[in-house]
């Protein structure tokens, strides 16, 4: 990944994409004082890039650390990149840490650094393929409490159990693993949260010790738009046998049915359809989806 053609944005310049390096004394890399945001473009129009600005700042602010830029800056650095890279379908990876003049726990004056990079990443859109769903396995890892842990923030750290809670689940030939939380509830996947659906109602766990994600938030608008009861509540594990659907929503994820959790079976039926459909049509921008017609 680090020998692609190209640039990215670092710091306020355009550096070539292998020269885009950092310091192994760096203290995101020791302590994990890093915070990142993964945004996508769908012809050329970055989907709610505000939002994730704002988070990235967010992020940054719960860890303790401001980033030099404001949004309106980063805002226009995201799609200066994209200009740069000739990309319209496209995944961006903006990325803050803290940088290398001091080691230690304490690196109060350390420089902050931002750097946004971003490359080809074609729409999954095919549903036939799609709705076959994916299979979780059921993560050993749970998901901390925010006094255990700055679960708010979108912090490079707490996906240290994330990946080796999905390389445990590839391991046995799951593509992803089901996460509970500190209290045994349901919590979302390793990387995108959860839904499930039952007699007609959406049920998805409250937010409150992992990412409110934006397409999770999206995703509960298109659904009360088209009428559908959306409950967030607490849901135990044991739960899952009373679900008929269940999918995933993420930036990377978009919309994904779930077929199987552990034990448990789901079919995508027309909820999950139905929603797949419309947050195509809520990413497309206006005016390639008119031309489309
Ligand atoms: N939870 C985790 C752990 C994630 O990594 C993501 C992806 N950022 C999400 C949820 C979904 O967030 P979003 O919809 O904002 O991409």
């Amino acid at each position: 990944f680090d020998s692609r053609e190209g640039v990215i944005w670092y710091d306020g310049e355009f550096v070539d994409w292998k020269d885009a390096k950092v310091h192994v004394l760096t203290h995101g890399l020791h302590y994990g004082s890093s915070v990142f945001e993964g945004v996508r473009a769908y012809g050329g129009e970055i989907f709610k890039l505000k939002e994730h600005t704002d988070r990235l700042i967010e992020s940054a602010r719960i860890l303790g650390f401001k980033i030099p830029y404001t949004a309106d800056e980063i805002n226009a650095a995201c799609k200066e990149i994209l200009q740069r890279m000739k990309l319209t379908d496209a995944y961006l990876r903006p990325v803050a840490w803290r940088g290398s003049e001091m080691m230690g726990v304490s690196a109060q004056n350390n420089t902050i650094h931002l750097a946004i990079a971003a490359w080809e990443w074609p729409s999954y859109f095919k549903p036939e393929e799609r709705l076959k769903g994916i299979r979780l396995d059921m993560a050993e890892y749970r998901r901390p409490d925010e006094k255990t842990a700055p679960s708010k923030s979108k912090a490079a750290g707490l996906y240290m159990i994330c990946t080796i809670s999905k390389h445990a689940a590839e391991a046995k030939g799951y593509a992803d693993a089901m996460m509970l939380d500190y209290r045994g509830y349901v919590a979302e996947a390793t990387g995108a949260n959860i839904f499930f659906v039952k007699d007609g109602v959406i049920h998805t766990p409250i937010a409150d010790c992992f990412l409110n994600g934006i397409t999770r938030q999206t995703v509960i608008e298109l659904a009360k738009r088209r009428g559908f009861e959306v409950l967030e509540r607490h849901i135990m594990p044991e739960e899952l046998s009373t679900f008929t659907e269940c999918f995933l929503t993420g930036t990377a994820a978009e919309v994904t049915p779930v077929s199987e959790i552990g034990p448990y079976t789901f079919v995508p039926g027309e909820i999950t359809k139905t929603l797949m459909d419309d947050y195509t049509a809520e990413v497309t921008p206006k005016a390639s989806a008119a031309a489309a017609e």
